[in-house]
């Protein structure tokens, strides 16, 4: 794909939709609140738009897998899982924040979760290339980097930070 100037709030918006509607035409009791907070100053920036797509689709399919989970596993009243998606322009570099109230994750698991083929879901359910696929993408694709910030038992944060 090409690089092209690109409004990333729609990329974001419309990602998201995919994902939460591919997740639910699996899991159809599945509802999560979902809050998008989108920068309207967000300059157009030069990426692969299909790859960046990709990209957020994987890390909001993640969010929502971990959020099921935890709704699964502690299905007590009072848990509503929610998303959410922040853009904003910091020192010259587009952020995206993409926040789950999810299971969150180890600091073992954590440490391997950009490996090719990691992944704690069961056979069939989970390839464990969407975090290195993602990975790949955002820092040799884009010279832009990818973080996380994890809590067991409260959730889960990724950074995307693309150069402006
Ligand atoms: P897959 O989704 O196929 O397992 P990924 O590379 O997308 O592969 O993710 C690897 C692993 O990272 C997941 O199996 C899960 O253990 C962990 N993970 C990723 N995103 C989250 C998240 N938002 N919350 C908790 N765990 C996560
Ligand atoms: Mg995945």
């Amino acid at each position: 794909g090409q690089r092209e100037p690109t409004n990333l709030n729609t990329l974001i918006e419309e990602s998201l939709r995919l994902a939460y509607q591919g997740l639910r035409t699996k899991d159809k009791d599945f509802n999560a609140e979902l809050i998008t907070q989108l920068d309207p100053a967000l300059p157009p920036m030069s990426v692969v738009p299909q790859d960046l797509s990709r990209v957020l689709i994987n890390l909001f399919t993640n969010a929502f897998h971990a959020a099921q989970q935890r709704q699964r596993r502690h299905a007590g009243p009072g848990y509503q899982p929610a998303l959410t998606v922040s853009s904003r322009v910091v020192a010259q570099q587009v952020e995206i924040s993409i926040r789950d109230n999810g299971t969150g994750m180890s600091d073992k698991v954590k440490a391997k979760i950009f490996q090719p083929f990691f992944t704690t879901k069961p056979v069939g359910e989970g390839t464990g290339l969407g975090l290195s696929m993602s990975h790949e993408i955002v820092t040799k694709g884009h010279g832009g980097t990818l973080t996380v910030e994890s809590r067991e038992g409260e959730g889960t944060e990724f950074v995307i930070s693309l150069p402006g």
